[in-house]
């Protein structure tokens, strides 16, 4: 059966050329980069080019700016923990509400453990209030945490702006680009951010591996103490061909920044208006002016977000939903929740994540499929009889949050 992967967001396949960088580093070019012979040197150079690249993604200044850890949640941990033991007289800590779990969770630990934690709320478009974070961060915050963009709906936070507003009262500024990064531009040289964290497994790169950008100068307390790997502030014998290939992936998602990133909003959109165009009672969820060019949070009112994902499934279609099974209840996600998403359409969102490996086709397969599952599903559900016309504008209806 044709499979079509549009769930980017979770993860993404290891671009071809990631895996044939790597190769090498499982067969002959097996040395520990801290050896002084011929075997380390080899991979030592091999990590330093890996480290160019990733730096070059993120615009930093120095090469030396990057650590490489085993993954996002790493990454966000090592910032966290990082400020709250640099400045330890310092109790307060910002982030929102609609942070990918390695930060929420975190910081609530930390709540638990007697920090003071803002957490920022969002309007209905998934939009930071940048007066509430004035108001919030004072002279006693170690750290304002906000994610770059979101992993469910897109939206973009303005987190150069939030850097300097956290920056004016002494606080450090990271930012989780777990998303973002390979999709939109970022550039450390021209932006207050402190600290910034990527994953590798979101942009072609293998699962377990990651980089934390720390820039020159930011008080840095390592998460991982032991040998004196990454600088001293990473222990841990340097995994090379997970490096290797992040480098590698970081090399390609430069590349494609500008033309790729451009075909695969415009696949997005093509998506997004005809699902809207052909199906009634739809409602985007995010801010569609100010997202992530790939991602598609939408939601079909009256139906079960899950039910889609398993019809999706049966025609070898791939997507994922924004509400999640726990506990035996389908609760909606946090982040639609802090949104307002009204119910009847927060339990029937799907989250469509393209990459630069969709084509046209793929749009077309999909738009052919999903009206009949949509209807199909109305039919059975007791509040699915009603319904407003389809909308061919572009977005789909938008309800007031
Ligand atoms: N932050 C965001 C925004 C994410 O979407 C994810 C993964 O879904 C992570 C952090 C965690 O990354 P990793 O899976 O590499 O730990």
């Amino acid at each position: 059966m044709k499979t079509i992967y549009l769930d980017n967001n979770a993860t993404t396949r290891v671009a071809p050329e990631v895996a044939e960088a790597m190769q090498p580093f499982f067969g002959e070019l097996y040395g520990n980069a801290s050896s002084m012979h011929a075997f380390g040197g080899q991979v030592q150079k091999a990590l330093d080019a890996a480290r160019g690249h990733t730096a070059a993604l993120l615009g930093a200044q120095d090469t030396e700016e990057i650590i490489f850890t085993s993954c996002g949640s790493e990454s966000d941990n090592t910032a966290i923990f990082s400020a709250i033991r640099a400045f330890p007289d310092k109790r307060h800590l910002v982030t929102s509400r609609v942070e990918h779990p390695a930060v929420m969770n975190t910081l609530r630990y930390l709540q638990a453990q007697g920090y003071r934690v803002t957490f920022l709320g969002v309007d209905g478009n998934g939009n930071l209030n940048m007066d509430e974070l004035e108001r919030a961060v004072g002279f006693d915050t170690a750290l304002v945490s906000l994610m770059h963009a979101n992993n469910e709906t897109g939206v973009i936070f303005p987190v150069e702006r939030a850097a300097e507003i956290a920056k004016a009262k002494g606080a450090l500024f990271h930012t989780d680009a777990v998303q973002s990064a390979g999709k939109i531009p970022l550039d450390m040289r021209k932006s207050a951010i402190d600290m910034l964290s990527i994953s590798g497994h979101k942009l072609h790169a293998p699962k377990g591996i990651g980089a934390l950008y720390v820039r020159k100068g930011t008080p840095f307390v390592p998460f991982m103490m032991g040998g004196h790997q990454e600088h001293g502030r990473r222990a841990g014998t340097e995994n090379a061909p997970y490096i290797v290939g992040l480098g590698k992936a970081c090399e390609l998602a430069l590349a494609n920044l500008g033309a790729e990133n451009a075909r695969v909003k415009g696949l997005r959109d093509r998506l997004e208006s005809g699902l809207a165009c052909k199906i009634s009672n739809t409602r985007i969820n995010g801010d569609t002016a100010n997202r992530l060019p790939n991602t598609s949070n939408i939601s079909f009112e009256y139906v079960e977000g899950e039910a889609i994902l398993l019809m999706l499934s049966d025609f070898g279609i791939a997507a994922s939903s924004g509400s999640a099974c726990t506990s035996g209840s389908l609760e909606p996600s946090h982040v639609l929740r802090a949104m307002g998403v009204p119910f009847t359409f927060a339990h029937g969102s799907i989250r469509f994540s393209l990459s630069v490996y969709n084509t046209s086709d793929d749009v077309d397969f999909v738009l052919s499929k999903m009206p009949a599952i949509i209807e199909r599903l109305r039919e059975i559900s007791p509040f699915g009889k009603e319904g407003a016309a389809p909308s061919c504008k572009g977005t789909g209806s938008r309800s007031p949050a």
